[in-house]
C-alpha cells in the first residue's frame, strides 16, 4: 500500500473513535488544540498526507517541516476544526502509533493531556482497538514506517534535551 492510501485507510479506522466516550475536551478545555508557547500550534503530518488538503480548508496552514524527515510538512490550525477534516496524528492524539505497528501513549502529551497519565489501558477500548489497527495499516507501509521510526526517535532526542 503507498503512503496516501494507508493514511486514508488509517484515518477511515479511527473515524469517529475518540479515547474516550464522551468529549474529553471538556474536561481540559481542548489543551491539545491550544496555541503552545510561541503561540503557534501545529501537528506533523504523515508522508502523503499533506495531499489530502488540497485544497487547503480555512483556517489551515500547512509548512515545510523538517524536524523528523527531510521533506515533512507541519498543518497549523486555529483551534478549531470538523472532525472529518483534522490530521491523523490529532486523531491517534494521546496515542501515537509506532513502526512496529502498535500504539503508545504519545509522551509529548504527558504535561498537557489529562488522560495520557493514565496509560493506554486507561483510554476507551474501543478506540485504543482502532488505535491498534490503524497504526498496524500504516506500519505496513515502508514509507511510514521509516517515518515512525524517525518520529520516536526525535521524541526520545526533544526529551532527552529537555532533562538538560
Ligand atoms: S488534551 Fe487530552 S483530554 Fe484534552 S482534548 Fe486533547 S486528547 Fe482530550
Ligand atoms: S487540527 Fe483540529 S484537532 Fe488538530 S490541533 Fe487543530 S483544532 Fe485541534
Amino acid at each position: 500500500m503507498n503512503a496516501p492510501d494507508a493514511v486514508k485507510a488509517a484515518r477511515e479506522i479511527l473515524a469517529g473513535k475518540t479515547p474516550m466516550k464522551g468529549d474529553c475536551g471538556r474536561i481540559c478545555g481542548a489543551v491539545c488544540c491550544s496555541p503552545d508557547e510561541t503561540g503557534k500550534g501545529g501537528m506533523l503530518l504523515f508522508p502523503g498526507e499533506e495531499g489530502l488538503y488540497d485544497p487547503l480548508p480555512e483556517g489551515f496552514c500547512i509548512l515545510p517541516d523538517d524536524s523528523v524527515i527531510l521533506g515533512g510538512y507541519l498543518l497549523t490550525c486555529e483551534g478549531y476544526c470538523d472532525r472529518e477534516l483534522r490530521p491523523l496524528s490529532c486523531m491517534f492524539f494521546p496515542l501515537r502509533p509506532t513502526f512496529k505497528g502498535d500504539v503508545r501513549i504519545d509522551r509529548r502529551g504527558l504535561s498537557t493531556c489529562p488522560l495520557a497519565e493514565y496509560g493506554v489501558n486507561g483510554l476507551d477500548s474501543e478506540y485504543v482497538k482502532a488505535a491498534r489497527e490503524a497504526a498496524n495499516v500504516l506500519a505496513s507501509c515502508d514509507e511510514i514506517k521509516e517515518y515512525l521510526r524517525a518520529l520516536g526517535a526525535h521524541i526520545k532526542r526533544v526529551q532527552e534535551a529537555s532533562r538538560f
